[in-house]
Parts: C-alpha cells; sequence; structure tokens
C-alpha cells in the first residue's frame, strides 16, 4: 500500500520559484574584480535563469546535458546555476585552479556542451580550447571580446518559459574533487539529494539561515558545491552578496557595509581576514554566524570569532557528501560549559545532522565497526540521502549492496556522537583548502638522479592548515642539497605544491607489503614544526 499524499518531485528549480514568489525583492549584491557592482533580486535572478534556458534551448541543448562554468562568486553566475538545471541540465562547475591536464580531463570526461566563464580565465579558455573536444558554446560573462557574452545572449530572450519538469531522481550538478589519488572523479548530485541537503543545512544547530540572514559567501561557487549555499539561500530568501575576488579587504568592506550576518570560507579566509581587521582597526559588529569548513579550523580563529560574539559553525564535509557531514553545533549542556570547553567542542568536527550516518571500521579489517569510545580510531564511513553511491560513469555493477562510503579520512567517534577526525588515508595534503597530491610530489621528487625513494606527507601550518614536506632517501654515494631538490621539483610541479621543507633520512618506513608506511612516517615527524 502506498501513502495518499500528492505525487511532488523535489527540483531545485522550484527553489528559485518559492524564492522569487515568497522573497522576490531580496537582493542579491555582486562587487566585481574591477569595482563595479550589480543589485538585483531574487524575481530578478528568476527572470534572468528563464531567459538563460530558452538561450540553452536555442542551442540545442536540453535533458541531462552538461553545461559547465567557470567562474567566481557574481549574480550571473548564480543565474547560471539555476539556468543550467531549469533546462533539465547539469551543472558543472569547473575550479580554475586545477592544472591543465586536470582541466582538460573533467571537461572532457564530463563532455560539457557549453561553458560560461569569467574574463579573467581567458587566458586558461585559449590554452585549453584546442584540447577540449565537446565544448561547442563558450559565453563570457563580462566581455564580449572572445565569445558573445552573457548579457546579450541571455538579453535576446524574454523568459516567457517555465523551468523542466522531470523525475526527483535527475541529476542536477555535477562537481570533481581531486582529492583522490588518479585522476579526479565526479560526483553527480540529484534534485532530491539537493533540496534535502538544502533543507538540513538551514536548521538552528547548522547554518541557521532565514529570510534576516545577509550572507557572504566567500567559499567559492565551484568549490563542493558552494556548500549548498545558492540553493539553500534560495529556500529562505536570504539575501546574498557576492564577491568575485576573495580579498579580505574587500571582503570586510562588504560585510560592514551590507550588514553581513553570515559569512562562509575556508579557516584561511577568516585568518586573512583576522590580518586585515588588525591593520585597520576594522570591526564586523553584525557577523553573527560564521561557517568554516574544508579543512580543520585552528583553535585560535575559533577562540578570536567566539570572542567577536560570533557562533562558529565548523563543517567536516566532502564534495562526495554534497559536502556537509557533520557540524560542531552546541550540545544541550552548552551553557555549563568553560569558555575553553566551548572552543575545544568547537574544534572537533562535530555531530551528524538527521540525514547523515557515520561509522568508523578497523582500518585492517573493514568488516569489523569500532566502539564510539572517543579513543578507537579507524576508517570513517558515511551513508545517507546526500551521500554519494558511485562516482560519475563508474561501473553501476560495481556497487555492492553494502552502501557505505569510505572518506578516506581516519577519526574517532565519542560516546554523544562527536566525530574527530585524527589522520587521512587518502594520500592527498590540503592546503588551504586544496588538494596537493603527495603521489605526484613523490614521482617528481625520485625523478632526481639522486633521490633513491621520497614521500610527502603534510605537517600542520598556522596558515595553510597543512604543507607538504619532502622525506627523501638519497642513493649511496650521491650528493643533492634541499634546495637543489626543490629548484629541482620548482620546474615539475606548481609553485604552491613545493614542499616547505625536505628532511633527508636514512631510511623511510614500509608496510609488510613494502608500500611506504605514511602512518608511521607521520607518527615520526609529529612534534615537526613549520613556521609562518
Ligand atoms: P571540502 O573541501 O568542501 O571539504 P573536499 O571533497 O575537497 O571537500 O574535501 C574533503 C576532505 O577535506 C575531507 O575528507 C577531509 O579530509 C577534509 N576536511 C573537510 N572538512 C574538514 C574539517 N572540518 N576538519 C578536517 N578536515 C576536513
Amino acid at each position: 500500500m502506498l501513502g495518499a499524499m500528492q505525487d511532488h518531485e523535489l527540483r531545485v528549480s522550484a527553489l528559485l520559484d518559492h524564492a522569487a514568489l515568497q522573497h522576490g525583492g531580496r537582493e542579491i549584491v555582486s562587487r566585481y574584480a574591477d569595482g563595479s557592482e550589480t543589485r538585483t533580486d531574487w524575481a530578478g535572478i528568476r527572470r534572468d535563469a528563464l531567459k538563460m534556458t530558452q538561450a540553452l534551448r536555442r542551442l540545442g541543448v536540453g535533458t541531462g546535458d552538461r553545461i559547465a562554468t567557470l567562474a567566481m562568486n557574481h549574480s550571473r553566475h548564480l543565474v547560471s546555476w539555476y539556468g543550467a538545471v531549469g533546462v533539465g541540465g547539469v551543472l558543472h562547475t569547473i575550479n580554475p585552479r586545477l592544472f591543465d591536464d586536470q582541466l582538460e580531463y573533467i571537461a572532457n570526461h564530463a563532455e560539457d556542451r557549453v561553458l560560461l566563464y569569467d574574463a579573467q580565465f581567458q587566458p586558461l579558455i585559449d590554452r585549453m580550447k584546442p584540447l577540449w573536444t565537446t565544448i561547442e558554446q563558450y559565453i563570457c560573462y563580462d566581455s564580449d571580446e572572445n565569445a558573445p557574452d552573457f548579457e546579450t545572449w541571455i538579453g535576446a530572450e524574454d523568459g516567457n518559459t517555465e523551468f523542466a519538469t522531470g523525475s526527483e531522481r535527475d541529476p542536477c550538478m555535477l562537481c570533481y574533487t581531486s582529492g583522490t589519488t588518479g585522476n579526479p572523479k565526479g560526483v553527480l548530485y540529484e534534485h532530491r539529494s539537493t533540496v534535502l541537503h538544502a533543507m538540513a543545512a538551514l536548521q538552528p544547530s547548522m547554518f541557521n539561515m532565514d529570510t534576516r540572514g545577509v550572507l557572504l559567501p566567500a567559499v567559492p561557487m565551484y568549490h563542493a558545491a558552494s556548500w549548498s549555499l545558492p540553493w539553500s539561500g534560495a529556500m529562505v530568501g536570504a539575501k546574498i552578496v557576492y564577491s568575485q575576488v576573495n580579498d579580505a579587504p574587500v571582503l570586510c568592506e562588504l560585510m560592514q557595509r551590507e550588514k553581513v550576518t553570515h559569512g562562509a570560507g575556508v579557516p584561511t579566509v577568516w585568518l586573512a581576514m583576522f590580518q586585515h581587521m588588525d591593520a585597520t582597526g576594522a570591526a564586523l559588529p553584525d557577523l553573527k554566524t560564521v561557517i568554516t569548513g574544508g579543512s580543520a579550523a585552528p583553535r585560535s580563529m575559533i577562540e578570536r570569532l567566539m570572542r567577536m560574539g560570533v557562533r562558529v559553525m565548523h563543517v567536516w564535509g566532502m564534495t562526495e557528501m554534497s559536502p556537509i557531514g557533520t557540524i560542531a553545533c552546541e550540545p544541550d549542556n552548552w551553557d555549563e560549559l568553560s569558555f575553553d570547553e566551548q572552543v575545544t567542542l568547537k574544534g572537533l568536527q562535530g555531530r551528524t545532522p538527521y540525514g547523515v550516518e557515520i561509522r568508523c571500521v578497523d582500518l585492517d579489517d573493514p568488516g569489523k565497526e569500532l566502539p564510539r569510545d572517543g579513543v578507537t580510531s579507524g576508517a570513517l564511513q558515511t551513508r545517507g540521502p546526500w551521500v554519494i553511491k558511485r562516482y560519475f560513469k563508474a561501473d553501476a555493477d560495481a556497487v555492492g549492496d553494502d552502501q557505505w562510503f569510505d572518506t578516506g579520512d581516519v577519526a574517532v567517534i565519542h560516546p554523544d556522537g562527536t566525530l574527530q577526525l585524527t589522520d587521512r588515508t587518502k594520500d592527498v595534503i590540503k592546503s588551504g583548502g586544496e588538494w596537493i597530491s603527495s603521489v605526484e610530489l613523490e614521482n617528481a621528487a625520485v625523478g632526481h638522479p639522486a633521490v633513491a625513494e621520497a614521500a610527502a606527507i603534510g605537517i600542520y601550518h598556522p596558515k595553510w592548515d597543512e604543507r607538504p614536506i619532502l622525506v627523501a632517501v638519497k642513493k649511496p654515494g650521491m650528493e643533492v642539497s634541499a634546495e637543489e631538490l626543490k629548484a629541482f621539483l620548482a620546474e615539475k610541479v606548481a609553485k604552491w605544491w613545493l614542499p616547505d621543507a625536505v628532511e633527508f633520512v636514512t631510511e623511510i618506513p614500509h608496510t609488510g607489503t613494502g608500500k611506504i608506511s605514511k602512518k608511521d612516517l607521520r607518527e615520526q615527524f609529529k612534534d615537526y614544526k613549520l613556521v609562518g
């Protein structure tokens, strides 16, 4: 027997219909890199998204087609999120900080048909165009020099249409994560998973957003579905303030002027903000909530924000989780805790909202679930309606009945359900919210004629959370200095990937199967200090 309620598919386009109808006049402010600003509102975003839907249909783009963006934060980008899904397509937000070979791979793998981009990425587009095999149409957001410009493109339409309808299980968005070894992997979100996730994000114990909220997402729109803010913001009709540049002075001025109540960004954003505030004496009296995640929030950052009267919402998440997994929300006895205890609690990764389940299993025996005793650490797994089942284009038959997703993080779970990350099994280093592949660093290093073996590990850094160091063994009778090795690497990897230090050792620890034991190496270097 089925229940007797209406058939109603959960579709993200309906979020915008709702925002325009219920909160149509609520502003969306955009500040562009050249200092210019635009103001529109949720009704305007819907009008433009409908026009974009028509413009896409004119190009023959429709159901299931991938529409990519390569852009920073602004309202035209927001229009494109809803325009792409509005035509029944799949929005693919590309991270412009990826390397050329990754950019080549993901746009071709995604089979993007249209790419909308910021003029500042024109050099990247010129480089990549000959390598991208599926993109038929390029649209530039803020210039008409090399491609049709966005405003003219959608300006030719009247907006007199409706968003596409369909199943709530249809895909709506594709995000690639490079936080894995090998090629980046695509995560294909559904309308249903996205709507449920956005609803969860709004809760008082999560982002605590409502119509009076003024939100400044410093998290880029290409990073992990922008933490759902373009969707959840519409759900409550929050005012959104976007900045195309992520500089502390610009963000600070916007936050003051627009009376921003909710800020969202990785820890490095807030650390840069503090520096600016210290240098100028600027204050943020309206800021009530800071949402931070992507890497562990440093204690000093949490403490400072709390002393400013800000509620810190420290999130652990992953692109594979839409991205919210857990959040350090206040427990029932919060008011009885000392300030120090409160800061400590906010530094942990927190508890799951309804919709996410977590468990830790034995690192060597995944069949064995570990107790939630606050001491036993193991491989962290998760499941729920907005957690990935398989990567885009991965073999559907390879997915078993067991839906638990392996996060690649190592953690303990406390008896009250609080998650505490302790390590990582995936071989990547996260610096300032962006991934560095340790494997690629190591491969580059062993290319040096004097290096026998090399291992890269992440070391705690006060500003970037983690920075790589390279541990290397020299070949017998051969010589190379740390500086020489760094100079050698500088020709092979991006500058920000270069290890902060190179340490030579006589031996690197190995596992029983002969692989480098990162666990033992990290243990060996656990007291290693980087300054900066
Ligand atoms: P995002 O950067 O949005 O979190 P990614 O998929 O790029 O998404 O990265 C996910 C990984 O980042 C996690 O598996 C974990 O290793 C790390 N991470 C995310 N949030 C935190 C956090 N609050 N504390 C520690 N590590 C985190």
